[in-house]
């Protein structure tokens, strides 16, 4: 980010990743950053299908500029950067049994030529023993619109019926990687079609976490 030599086997120096905010007080549930630990008034009013999700950063411009580098200007290799960011302070469930990746819509994908978290799932199932990686278990059903100018609600409507899970889930422990979490409305939806499947637990697992709208 610095534009200066990292002296390391990653692309970030020491000074730079410190520049990273870590989300340390959150929801216990859907880690909104909040004042204190505890639960948020949604997932008290409304728990989502999530069990919890495991966002170990806050979303911001440093991070912000990774994430659109990795997603948007094809620079697929710092997924290993990434996973090594998410690796450093998440503390992911010992028992998960899967990784499955949020996918893309088909078209979507044959644009950009991967699904960045996909490609962050490979990396945490390479450093994560015990836990398969799976991309095939959850279909996309069609290209939902851009969400970013919905609200919340708009949001949901617009993802109802988006996944199909290809096979049953009996009893699994389900982590589903995604690269930022912003209303959680695309994990939750991911969550709720796993656990129709029979997903026994279900965590969301991305790099960022963004604070509320006017938060
Ligand atoms: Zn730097
Ligand atoms: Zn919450």
């Amino acid at each position: 980010m610095c534009q200066l030599p990292a002296h390391n086997r990653l692309p970030l120096c020491v000074g730079c990743r410190d520049e990273l905010p870590p989300n340390t007080l959150a929801c216990w549930r859907c880690a909104l950053p909040l004042p204190a630990s505890g639960l948020c008034p949604d997932c008290q009013r409304d728990p989502p299908a999530f069990d919890r999700v495991v966002a170990p950063w806050l979303y911001g411009e440093y991070l912000g500029y990774l994430i659109q580098r990795w997603k948007f200007a094809g620079e697929e290799d710092l997924t290993a950067l990434l996973a090594d960011l998410w690796l450093a302070r998440a503390t992911p469930d010992p028992g998960i049994d899967l990784l499955v990746p949020v996918p893309m819509h088909w078209r979507r994908r044959l644009a950009r030529g991967y699904n960045q978290a996909e490609l962050l799932a490979a990396q945490l199932a390479h450093a994560l023993p015990g836990a398969r990686l799976d991309s095939r278990r959850l279909a996309r059903n069609r290209a939902t619109p851009a969400q970013a100018a919905m609200d919340a609600r708009a949001r949901s409507r617009n993802l109802r019926g988006a996944f199909t899970a290809r096979r049953p889930c009996d009893n699994l422990r389900i982590a589903v990687v995604d690269d930022v979490l912003t209303t959680g409305a695309t994990a939750a939806e991911a969550a709720r079609t796993l656990r129709a499947a029979g997903a026994a637990h279900v965590e969301i697992w991305c790099l960022a976490r963004t604070p509320a709208p006017g938060g």
